[in-house]
């Protein structure tokens, strides 16, 4: 298990997610897309053309929240061993990015949820080797390159990203201590809520944030004074589609503009980190700022592309799947 683990280290992972067609799409037609095995997907641009693309793995449409979970979870675990780990959801906008990462109840429970939860369970383990350790959980949102606080009170403070001893830190951003899986639950609770009351105030402009869900494990073994200090983070970005571009003014183009620049200039840090150049523009955008330490170093990352079925969805859905390519073949 390990081994797999370690030796993922320094790379990026990619895969894909195809939500399924929703009720009111059912009769729509996806033959456009096939998955010819595990690890590719086809999409058929003109009639008997198909384009393959390969990733890590590719998760098609029957696929249930608790196999893509499991598919991650090997990676969510080390951070209990000690590395930064970092999955990042990219896709246009109702491509089931928020589902992935954050989910519905029960079934429906999303990666946060359900690696939080993980985690936590699993440190009882390290606790018989004489570990001991604290978890603390903070989420924000980039919104117009400027951070807010959703834990906050009063709720989406906004909050200032300093540079101190080597790193950046969020200034007075909330960190809930996370104790058991009631303080879990009422924490998203109040994380959904900021984010949902400032969509219907904005008009939706949840799709059009970044939202980074952060654990932050510190840990101390009490018989050799070993100590680890790791973040877990999950983020789900701001949608990646190409709104047309004349004809955008006023605040829409504000917002397309912090989103292109922050989407590209991650792809460009990933990239220098990838043929391991000296200079990475992470300072470039408050996106790429708050994800340096889950990206350099001996940080583990993976970029789940989220993908609609649709056809009417087949020029984004190209586009999300070159943004893949591009990050894992430099
Ligand atoms: P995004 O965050 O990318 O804009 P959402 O996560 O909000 O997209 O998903 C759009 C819609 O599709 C939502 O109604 C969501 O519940 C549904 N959905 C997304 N992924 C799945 C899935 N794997 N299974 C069932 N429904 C899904
Ligand atoms: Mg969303």
């Amino acid at each position: 298990l390990h081994n797999d683990v370690v030796d993922l280290r320094g790379r990026i992972r990619v895969s894909v997610r195809v939500r399924p067609l929703l009720e009111k799409e059912k009769d729509e037609s996806t033959d456009h897309l096939s998955y010819p095995d595990e690890t590719t997907v086809g999409i058929e641009q003109q009639k008997g053309k198909v384009m393959p693309f390969s990733f890590n793995h590719v998760y098609g449409p029957t696929y249930s929240q608790l196999r893509i979970f499991e598919g991650v979870k090997d990676l969510i675990l080390s951070v209990l061993h000690g590395y930064n780990v970092c999955i990042i959801s990219y896709g246009q906008t109702g491509s089931g990015k928020t589902h992935t990462m954050r989910g519905g109840e029960g079934e429906a429970a999303g990666l946060i949820p359900r690696a939080v939860t993980f985690l936590f369970e699993n440190r009882k383990r390290l606790e018989d080797l004489d570990w001991s350790f604290q978890f603390a959980a903070s989420f924000l949102e980039v919104y117009n390159d400027s951070c807010f606080d959703l834990l906050s009170t009063p709720p989406r403070a906004k909050r200032e990203v300093k540079y101190m001893n080597k790193a950046f830190v969020v200034e007075g951003l909330t960190e809930e201590p996370i104790t058991d899986a009631n303080n879990l639950t009422s924490l998203l609770r109040k994380s959904d809520g900021n984010r949902s009351t400032a969509a219907t105030k904005c008009n939706d402009e949840s799709s059009r944030s970044h939202a980074i869900f952060a654990l932050s494990v510190k840990g101390t073994n009490k018989t050799t004074g070993a100590k680890i200090n790791c973040t877990l983070k999950l983020v789900d970005l701001a949608g990646s589609e190409r709104a047309k571009e004349s004809g955008v003014v006023g605040d829409r183009f504000i917002e397309m503009t912090h989103i292109n620049t922050a989407l590209s200039n991650l792809q460009s840090c990933i990239r220098s980190i990838l043929s391991k150049q000296s200079h990475v523009p992470f300072r470039n955008s408050k996106l790429t700022t708050l994800l340096q330490d889950s990206l350099e170093g001996g940080s583990k990352c993976m970029v789940m592309l989220s993908l609609s079925p649709q056809l009417t969805a087949l020029n984004e859905t190209k586009r999300t799947l070159e943004f893949g390519k591009n990050l894992s073949h430099t």
